[in-house]
């Protein structure tokens, strides 16, 4: 993967702070599983603190805030909160921090208004007639359904505190002044619909959330909500405005080590999703449904709930393919969809060998 540089040896506890720039505050929050962590990070301004992502909406984070603004936070209100994008672990206090303010929500459109649409349902919450057919399609069976039922949670308005009722919206290039420095907004997409990054020249500091991570890679996924989505296109396209920024630009993640060495680990993170692709399409040179390929992505035995998690990853890969003209689909009258290699080239393309497959599919 090549080595990228990680330049802090020491991370902030939670309720604690780090300064790793002028007036650039690092936070951390915990996390369940193996993930552990949230990195979020408070931009500091004579009128107030701006936050870039705030944490799970569960009681722990939200006293660990508490002591934060009793602490090291203390002295200055919140003026504006900047969520990168709607997934819980980075919008779940949103709602609690604005109405304790009355700090305005600064997102953008797509991630604002796809918030609002899970917390009234949707994502695992309930079995919809879509879902069904999205994951019959993709080769589960009635036993891993029956599975999938047992395992449902609250969904993602449990994982949250209730959503602020109005945002201000943040679009590609904008350019917010905070604490006298500009902060130019870069959106990408594919892990999520309309990722905002915090870009500073003036500190060559890039804040990327989950979009460009230094260890694990992002979760890059199709959901039944668009069964049809090209979401690795998506986030391999956005990679031309990342790519381009220049190479020491310190990259503060929301998940690991701030690091530096960003055009390092995009190419490598660009390389390996090329590879799992073309072990993919050397796998299907018979007419494979996407359940019998994980094991191509994932070594681990997975659990129901990470097996739905592969299968978005699995089939965000297969559509790329499909996408390039490298693979077919046919529906069988069973509903389920068997991918099949049809480039000529495929033999010339062959790989010895391929990347070990990655552990487990990852939540972030
Ligand atoms: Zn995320």
């Amino acid at each position: 993967m090549g080595e990228l540089a990680y330049p802090f040896d020491s991370a902030p506890l939670p309720g604690a702070t780090m300064e790793i720039a002028p007036g650039v505050l690092w936070l951390r929050m915990p996390m369940p599983g193996s993930l552990d962590h949230i990195n979020l990070y408070a931009l500091e301004d004579a009128a107030g603190w701006t936050l870039v992502d705030m944490g799970l909406g569960d009681e722990i984070t939200q006293r660990h805030w508490d002591e934060l603004f009793s602490g090291d936070l203390a002295g200055r209100p919140v003026q504006r909160l900047l969520v990168t994008h709607m997934h819980p672990d980075h919008i779940g206090q949103a709602g609690y921090l604005s109405e304790r303010f009355r700090a305005p929500l600064h997102m953008t459109r797509g991630e604002y208004f796809q918030a609002r649409a899970f917390s009234a349902g949707g994502g695992f919450s309930k079995m919809s007639w879509e879902s069904t057919a999205f994951y019959r399609g993709a080769g589960l069976r009635e036993d891993d359904f029956a599975a999938l039922r047992r395992s449902f949670s609250g969904g993602y308005a449990s994982a949250i505190t209730p959503l602020p009722m109005g945002y201000h919206r943040m679009e590609h290039g904008d350019v917010l002044t905070i604490g006298g420095r500009d902060w130019q907004i870069l959106v990408g997409s594919g892990h999520s619909p309309e990722h905002a990054c915090l870009y500073c020249r003036g500190l060559g500091i890039l804040i990327a959330g989950d979009q460009v991570l230094p260890v694990i890679t992002s979760n890059v996924s199709v959901h039944p909500t668009e069964p049809e989505a090209n979401p690795l296109k998506d986030w391999l396209d956005s990679h031309d405005r990342f790519l381009s920024l220049p190479d020491e630009t310190l990259v503060l993640p929301a998940h690991g080590e701030p690091f530096r060495g960003l055009r390092k680990r995009l190419r490598a993170l660009i390389a390996h999703h090329e590879d799992r692709m073309l072990a993919l399409e050397e796998h299907c040179t018979e007419p494979t449904v996407a359940r019998e390929m994980l094991p191509v992505l994932f070594r681990r035995q997975l659990d129901t709930r990470q097996m739905v998690m592969a299968l978005g990853e699995c089939i965000a890969h297969l559509h790329l393919l499909l996408h390039r003209d490298r693979i077919e689909r046919v529906l069988g009258e069973d509903g389920v969809w068997r991918f099949r290699s049809i480039d000529p080239d495929l033999a010339r393309r062959l790989r010895a060998e391929h990347e070990a497959p990655d552990d487990g599919p990852m939540m972030v």
